[in-house]
């Protein structure tokens, strides 16, 4: 059961960065990165910042928040529009003017709309999906889809857009300087094997640094994404633990379980 709660064995300096980065709306990269993993993993391709073309010279230039291809359907490449938002008032603005969304969307078969959770708090009597739009609701790692989009004809990609869609591509390693640069440092505290590390004290696993005299302490993207501790770095933590230590998560094992039972 500890395994599956979001909180490390012993208190740190977790719990400070936890709370505030929970209040804080995920960004737009962080959503996108969800549905890479979730509903638009392989065969889908999710490019995000996409403009409508290369070019400085583009008339009615657009860029969509991301641009999903499905690889899957042979011959042709099926593209699909997400609109990422992450406050109500970037909602409104982007409901507010539905047709800038079309530079990019000419070309996609579905509309779909990436909102935070609860996305129910987006919307209301003012805010309403435009007809057709799909919406996806994120929620932490996970991403469930609310409405199906409705298909649409869509012009064929010309080649000024697949470049675009290409050289999106390109920036595309910048997610992860993002997600590097926001997720909280810990400790190395345990070698599991090879390049696996156990960090500490929220005991996720991360990949060990090549480099000779590497800090020891990491970025930890368990902490990023709110996983829970590894079972088996507890169990690690446990069997390594000094009796000072192992009385601490004893009073936090009998504070946990009192909570349950009452
Ligand atoms: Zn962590």
């Amino acid at each position: 059961m500890i395994g599956r709660r979001a909180k490390p064995l012993t208190q740190g300096d977790a719990d400070g960065d936890k709370t505030s980065s929970r209040r804080e709306p995920p960004t737009a990269e962080h959503m996108l990165d969800v549905l890479r993993g979730t509903l638009y993993a392989s065969p889908f391709s999710v490019f995000s910042g996409v403009r409508s073309a290369v070019g400085a010279r583009v008339t009615d230039l657009g860029i969509a928040d991301g641009v999903v291809a499905d690889t899957s359907h042979g011959e042709r490449i099926v593209l699909r529009a997400l609109e990422v938002k992450r406050s109500q008032s970037d909602l409104a603005a982007e409901l507010a003017d539905p047709s800038k969304a079309l530079a990019v969307g000419r070309y996609c078969e579905t509309f779909e709309l990436v909102l935070p959770a609860p996305a129910k708090n987006f919307l209301g009597s003012k805010l309403q999906i435009p007809f057709g739009w799909g919406l996806i609701e994120v929620d932490g790692p996970r991403a469930t889809r609310l409405k199906d989009p409705t298909n649409r004809r869509a012009e064929p990609a010309p080649q000024s857009f697949i470049n675009a869609l290409l050289r999106s591509a390109g920036a595309h390693v910048r997610p992860k300087e993002h997600a590097k640069a926001a997720a909280p440092e810990r400790r190395i505290v345990g070698y599991v094997s090879g390049d696996v590390v156990i960090l500490g004290p929220c005991l996720h696993y991360a990949t060990r640094p090549r480099a000779k005299n590497a800090s020891i302490w990491l970025p930890c993207f368990g902490c990023l994404a709110e996983e829970p501790s590894h079972s088996a770095a507890i169990a690690a933590a446990l069997d390594d633990a000094d009796p000072e230590a192992l009385e601490s998560y004893a009073v936090q094992i009998a504070r946990l379980l009192g909570r349950r039972v009452a």
